[in-house]
């Protein structure tokens, strides 16, 4: 199993009390697998990729990578865990300013040691950004900078893909693309993707959807 989630609770506490997010959550995802993650606004979406990305711990439960649970790593362990088997993208896309594009996608490939340039060559024509490789994220609009962010992530070839509405700010057209191209990358690379979508069209592309709604999961 490349993630899995035992019993694992989250909550938070806030000026109007505690408030309970995940109640023991039991969750399974493969390796080869991608799993859409829906839910309405506030349910815990996000919460639930932090945890499974190693950014924040729960408050009880296990989270396991290749049967690793992450939240018995130090600091370093956990570091080298995003470093080396998470692939993240979020809505706020965290592309480095001082960086060109091409930088911005080998950046985290390079840190994983896994800089592969044939690879990035291939990654950027798929995704439409080849000529963009000498703008710097300011001189991009929303979707230029989202297409970046997920050419960043899959430079490094993570095995475990966590997006949080990776095509939120692409056209329909774009975002079929873009998902198309995640979609391949994870099944070629034996990767796991975990990705939050309010479309249901597009969760019918992945192979399943799992549904958060009052701190669990059906
Ligand atoms: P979703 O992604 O499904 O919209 P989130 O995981 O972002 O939901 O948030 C779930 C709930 O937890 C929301 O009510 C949100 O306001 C609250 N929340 C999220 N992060 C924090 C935090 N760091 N401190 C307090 N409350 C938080
Ligand atoms: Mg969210």
């Amino acid at each position: 199993m490349m993630l899995s989630l035992r019993n694992v609770s989250k909550s938070y506490i806030t000026a109007e009390g505690r408030l309970e997010i995940l109640k023991s959550i039991d969750f399974d995802l493969d390796a080869g697998e991608s799993v859409a993650l829906t839910g309405e606004s506030g349910s815990g979406k996000s919460t639930l990729l932090h945890l499974a990305g190693g950014l924040d711990d729960p408050d009880a439960g296990q989270i396991l990578c290749a049967g690793d649970d992450i939240a018995a790593l130090d600091d370093r362990g956990r570091a080298e865990y995003r470093r080396l088997s998470v692939g993240l993208v979020f809505q706020q896309f965290n592309l480095i300013p001082s960086l060109d594009v091409a930088a911005n996608i080998s950046f985290h490939a390079k840190l994983a040691r896994r800089h592969d340039r044939e690879w990035e060559r291939q990654l950027v024509e798929r995704l439409g950004i080849d000529m963009l490789l000498a703008r710097y994220p300011e001189q991009l609009s929303g979707g230029q900078q989202q297409r970046v962010a997920i050419g960043r992530t899959l430079a490094a070839r993570p095995k475990l893909f966590l997006a949080d509405e990776p095509t939120g700010n692409l056209d329909e057209e774009t975002g079929d693309a873009v998902l198309d191209i995640m979609l391949s990358l994870t099944k070629t690379a034996g990767a796991a993707l975990l990705m939050v979508t309010h479309s249901s069209r597009l969760a019918r592309k992945l192979d399943r959807t799992v549904h958060l709604h009052a701190g669990k999961i059906t």
